[in-house]
């Protein structure tokens, strides 16, 4: 494909195409032998499995529209340009937790990468009732060494300022974010979509609610402003794929320059819309061990953040920000740890507004999620989208006087 114009990929065209790029060859094996298939289940994106009898590997391309819409919703090719690079840093800041990626090609918008296999998409694996130990920790080490080694505690000015600027570029991705997630839930947008009637009084409610329509905008501000961190930018359930011992990360095309505590209220978000979601995935038997799971779940994932983050604090923390020079070397090891204490209150106070929005627009805005989607019984899954948006209004709300998990928990368990 060296040089040719952009052209989106068919299951027909790929191994003609793709057949005489090594990294695929290599893993793959002679073109004539690959069996190519297409993942239905992602918005954006083309994504092909390529097997052979030696192995697999993923092919995603970028579409210059919305897969899902189509043309009329124009989106740029270069989303895929940011996927690679965010995946390569990533990568280096937790190794393993990310999809190797074989090979990029710009001017095509294809990135070749591991085949995640057996992996399910871990929303997939939440509806289903299944509980998988290990994920809250492999998240909060996940978010906290990307987070933290993005970021002007941990990188070099130059080099933390270049990356700045080079996703910066990533306009129309953010836009999406900007408006579908902190502005269309709170009017009569065109793209909204909530179960209706029964939602009717309550949305009204939403949208007559100064605090909440005022909250959403503080933070959209801090969304837009605060440009602390490379965050992923999508980090709901969808873009994790589990196995019982295994924990990925996908799909971080919508990556910029943001606040360390978006990814993480967006996470702990779809944990908490999970928990409202499992009256409706009871037929097969009653889902109460699976309610503590996710509860505990985001309460592990919280700890393990804090002791990362604290970690990397104390070992990693030569950037340009609370400098150790102004505090250990001058015998002020204290002043350190009140400067860690504040910079982690503001992230927890600022990701249960995230939080909040994010399940706001999960249920008000255009991109539902299949939690709530997959409950057939309306007036079942009504109620739990009820609970859940009362539940994101007063988190999001009174986010500065929420005063931890405990709290949240209790909440969430009285609502339900
Ligand atoms: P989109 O940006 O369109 O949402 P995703 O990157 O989320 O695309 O991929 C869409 C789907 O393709 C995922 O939900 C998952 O089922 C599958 N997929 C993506 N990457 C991989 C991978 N590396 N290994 C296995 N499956 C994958
Ligand atoms: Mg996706
Ligand atoms: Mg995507
Ligand atoms: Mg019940």
């Amino acid at each position: 494909m060296k040089g040719a114009a952009y052209e989106a990929l068919k299951i027909e065209t790929l191994a003609a195409r793709l057949g005489d790029v090594a990294a695929l060859r290599d893993v793959l094996g002679d073109p004539k032998g690959w069996r190519v298939r297409e993942v239905g289940d992602g918005n954006l994106n083309l994504v092909f499995i390529v097997e052979s009898d030696k192995s697999g590997l993923v092919v995603k391309q970028a579409l210059p529209y919305v897969r899902l819409v189509g043309e009329s919703w124009p989106l740029p090719l270069k989303r895929s340009f940011f996927e690679y690079h965010t995946l390569i840093r990533q990568a280096a800041r937790d190794p393993g937790r990310v999809p190797e990626v074989l090979h990029f090609d710009e001017a095509q918008s294809v990135i070749v990468m591991e085949f995640l296999t057996p992996h399910l998409i871990l929303r997939r694996a939440l509806i289903q009732g299944r509980i998988l130990p290990k994920i809250g920790k492999d998240l909060g080490l996940f978010v906290a060494r990307t987070l933290f080694r993005g970021s002007d505690l941990a990188m070099e000015a130059r080099q933390r300022k270049a990356d700045l600027a080079l996703f910066a570029d990533n306009v129309e991705l953010c836009d999406i974010t900007e408006n579908l997630v902190f502005s269309d839930p709170y009017f009569e947008a065109e793209l909204n979509a909530h179960t209706s009637p029964e939602l009717d009084p309550i949305v009204a409610e939403l949208r007559a609610d100064r605090d909440m329509k005022v909250t959403a905008q503080r933070m959209k501000h801090l969304f837009a402003t605060k440009a602390e961190t490379l965050v992923h930018g999508d980090l709901h359930t969808g873009s994790i794929m589990v196995t019982d011992d295994d924990t990925r990360v996908i799909d971080p095309e919508f990556a910029f320059y943001g606040p360390m505590a978006f990814d993480v209220g967006m996470l702990f978000a779809n944990f908490w819309m999970a928990f409202f979601s499992q009256d409706g995935h009871e037929a097969d038997g009653e889902r109460d061990l699976m309610r503590t799971f996710l509860l505990d779940t985001v309460e592990e994932c919280w700890s393990v953040f804090c002791a990362e983050f604290s970690r990397l604090w104390h070992t990693e923390r030569t950037g340009i920000l609370y400098q150790r020079s102004l505090f250990e070397d001058r015998g002020d090891a204290l002043g350190a740890e009140q400067a860690l204490d504040e910079v982690l209150h503001d992230i927890w106070v600022d990701l249960l507004g995230f939080a909040g929005v994010e399940v706001h627009r999960r249920i008000l805005g255009l991109a539902h999620n299949a939690d709530f989607e997959t409950i057939e019984d309306r007036a079942t899954r009504a109620a739990c989208e009820t609970k859940a948006l009362k539940f994101g209004r007063h988190i999001a709300v009174n986010r500065a006087a929420v005063q931890g998990l405990s709290q949240v928990r209790a909440l969430a368990e009285r609502l339900q």
